[in-house]
């Protein structure tokens, strides 16, 4: 290998080894291997948490604007219509409360690994001291209940109501909405703010229809069966087998807890996660009560720049996340001439892996396990995790890890048992880590199609790709917003970019009705730069997503909705930010039709 020091590692050994790995897991199926939470698999996603809604009359009425999704980007949505005055508006949501992704994951161990101080937004306006660096879902639920009230969006909000079809009428002039309560809404504005993890999906693995014991998502957990809470005393599964299958994120979170209180627990995996320490800490509140104003803006500026490969005076978080975006950095000053220069990017990930393997060998006593715990892919192919002790529960006698990679996952499900490899585990209950509708068409990822102008369905018109103009306006579908990720302000911290996109749609939307206006959408050309513009700023390409194992981040190996075009804007979130400012200072709505 031809790397200067500190680097030692045969970079294309290493690249053979990920290649053989993610070939192992290739599957012609792609994207369709998963199936969709409805008709008869409908029972994985009902709400373990609230009581069957009360029977209310079906609302008929109008609205000026609709927001559908109470979770964070939902609630600022609300929160910047408010500030900018609009005040006739609803928020529809399926739960039965605020809190979107942190109202359904409230499985045992769910955690945030973005540090707390950034992720929770408004620490300053409510005085709320979060009480650790990675706040668990509780507190973060709790939060998002408090911000609601902060707000007052309690009234603007009907709960346990499901939207299920949205259309424009041309002939009103405004858009349609039906919902599972049997409502009819006319909104002349819609904002979707669906968020990314709460509509889960399930594997579609012959026979799991047919299964005799309990089953569940992580997304729905049922602690009526499985007794304990967050924290984990699961006493229901003491004389229980229990199958969790998927080892993403979200698994490596229950695993410790299922290890801690099952009869025995087998772990079904396909692809290992690269999991880092996670060293968590109490809030010291004297740190807390010592921040300057405008403290908590600082620190989130400062993650997104050293995650948007910006220079900044000090790192000022100082975690997994940082350290490996900053190290680039420095290691790019200490060498001026690019010419000369390594590839930086891809010499810190093979250190990165390689020290996150030698950690598995280091804290796992079975040399099955240890092998088959090592991720052999680069470091953001798949979601990092952190956790200090998801590794060492395989150290346990009651926990056996399935690797299912040679069938490329779990191949059947029988009516008392997993079957794997060829081999059948008998299980009580199986648990399905397996994700959410994040790559998959719009209508599953929201849950419903959405019609525009002429009967145009939104899948249609998004067929081969994401077409925005910044991430949030479509053409073909007037006075229509969507708050997300995708051709928008790229940030691990969610939270920190969702606000920003509220503000930007209540300003348009207020646009509107100063110039006496009724509708406005995106035109054609403005899209199509947009989707240019994505495409150019990408820092990875094409070939990157294709090296990498297959997993929800690049359409399942096969290419998808999310690899580059339809992705965020790499540059970063300030950067993208200050096009939305610049945007609205030219006082033209450039690339907007408003007639
Ligand atoms: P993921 O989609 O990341 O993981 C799904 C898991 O299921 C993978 O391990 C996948 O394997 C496995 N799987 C799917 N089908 C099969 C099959 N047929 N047989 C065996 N295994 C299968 O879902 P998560 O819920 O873990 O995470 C989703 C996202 O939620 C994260 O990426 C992250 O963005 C977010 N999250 C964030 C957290 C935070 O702290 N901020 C915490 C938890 C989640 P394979 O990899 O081979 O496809």
């Amino acid at each position: 290998m031809s790397a200067s020091p500190p680097f030692d590692i045969d970079i294309d050994g290493l690249k053979r080894r990920y290649r053989q790995e993610r070939d192992k897991r290739l599957r012609a199926d792609g994207i369709g291997q998963y199936a969709e939470v409805a008709g008869r698999l409908a029972g994985f996603d009902e709400d373990h948490y609230a009581a069957a809604p009360a029977s209310r009359a079906p609302l008929t009425e109008e609205v000026k604007v609709l927001i559908i999704g109470g979770g964070f980007a939902g609630l600022f949505a609300g929160a910047e219509l408010k500030a900018a005055g609009i005040k006739d508006f609803l928020i529809a949501e399926a739960a039965a409360d605020f809190g979107g992704t942190w109202y359904w994951n409230r499985y045992p161990g769910a955690q945030c690994d973005v540090e707390s101080y950034i992720y929770l937004p408004m620490l300053e306006e409510t005085g709320y001291m979060p009480k650790e660096r990675y706040s668990y879902a509780p507190e973060i639920f709790d939060h998002a209940r408090r911000v609601g009230r902060w707000f007052d969006l309690y009234d603007h909000a009907i709960f346990q109501t499901r939207v299920e079809r949205l259309a424009w009428s041309d002939e009103q002039a405004r858009w349609r909405v039906t919902t599972n309560r049997g409502d009819d809404f006319l909104a002349q504005f819609v904002i979707c703010a669906p968020g990314f993890a709460s509509r889960p999906k399930l594997p579609g693995i012959t026979g799991i229809d047919r299964f005799k014991g309990k089953m569940f998502h992580s997304g729905r957990w049922d602690y009526h069966y499985t007794g304990g809470d967050h924290r984990g005393g699961l006493t229901g599964l003491a004389d229980k087998a229990v199958a969790i299958i998927g080892t993403g994120a979200t698994a490596i979170q229950i695993v410790p807890h299922l290890g801690a209180s099952a009869r025995h627990l087998y772990v079904f995996q396909r692809t290992p996660s690269s999991v880092d320490r996670r060293r968590n800490r109490p809030t010291d509140p004297n740190w807390f009560a010592g921040l300057d104003a405008g403290w908590q803006q600082e620190r989130q500026a400062n993650f997104d720049a050293i995650l948007a490969g910006g220079e900044v005076e000090e790192d000022l978080i100082r975690d997994s996340w940082t350290t490996l975006f900053r190290r680039k950095r420095e290691l790019e000053r200490d060498c001026p001439d690019i010419a000369r220069r390594p590839d930086f990017d891809e010499l810190l990930d093979f250190e990165h892996m390689e020290a996150l393997r030698a950690r598995i060998d280091a804290d796992v006593t079975d040399l099955h396990a240890r092998e088959a715990l090592k991720p052999w892919y680069r470091y953001l192919c798949k979601r990092p995790t952190f956790s200090d002790n998801y590794l060492p529960t395989f150290n346990r006698p009651n926990v056996t890890l399935v690797d299912t990679s040679e069938s490329r996952g779990v191949e059947e499900i029988r009516e008392d048992a997993v079957v794997a490899c060829g081999v059948a585990y008998p299980v009580d209950c199986i648990i399905f880590a397996t994700g959410f509708e994040l790559n998959t068409s719009v209508e599953r990822r929201i849950g419903f199609d959405i019609i525009g102008r002429g009967g145009t369905s939104l899948r249609e018109h998004w067929k081969q790709g994401l077409r925005t103009l910044h991430g949030h306006s479509t053409h073909g579908f007037p006075n229509w917003f969507f708050v997300g990720q995708s051709q928008n302000a790229a940030s691990i911290n969610y939270t920190g970019i969702v606000r920003e996109q509220a503000r930007h749609i209540a300003y348009i939307i207020n646009q509107v009705d100063q110039r006496g206006a009724q509708l406005i959408e995106a035109s054609r050309a403005a899209e199509d730069a947009w989707g240019e513009e994505i495409r150019r700023a990408a820092r990875v390409d094409e070939a990157f997503w294709q090296e990498c194992t297959p997993g929800y981040y690049n359409g399942e190996g096969g290419g998808g909705p999310l690899v580059i075009g339809s992705a965020s804007y790499a540059v970063g979130a300030a950067a993208f930010h200050q096009i939305l400012e610049r945007w609205r200072q030219s006082g033209t709505l450039p690339g907007m039709e408003i007639s």
